[in-house]
């Protein structure tokens, strides 16, 4: 069991990333979310990342799965946390 699946047996809402290295801020959990518990939040370069309202969170995993960078990473070897 990794740490997201965790998260949502414990009822908190998953984590999308730990650091930027692993967003690219393409905004598919956003669009997927059918909560509309994300927005996309400018970091102080302008580039945009995803936050979720937790309030709004339904704990569904729609946005952990919709991840393609992560799992794209992942397959390289390149992602050690759990997503
Ligand atoms: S789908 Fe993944 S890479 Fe894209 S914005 Fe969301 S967390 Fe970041
Ligand atoms: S777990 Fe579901 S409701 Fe919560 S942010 Fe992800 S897609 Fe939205």
């Amino acid at each position: 069991m990794n740490e997201n699946r965790e998260n949502i047996f414990r009822g908190e809402p998953p984590v999308l990333f730990d650091n930027k290295e692993n967003c690219c801020g393409c905004s598919a959990c956003y669009a997927v979310c059918p909560a509309r518990a994300i927005v996309m939040e400018a970091d102080e370069e302008g580039f945009l990342y995803p936050e979720i309202i937790e309030e709004k969170c339904i704990r569904c995993a729609r946005c952990l799965s919709v991840c393609a960078f992560k799992a794209d990473q992942r397959a390289k070897g390149f992602l050690h946390t759990p997503a």
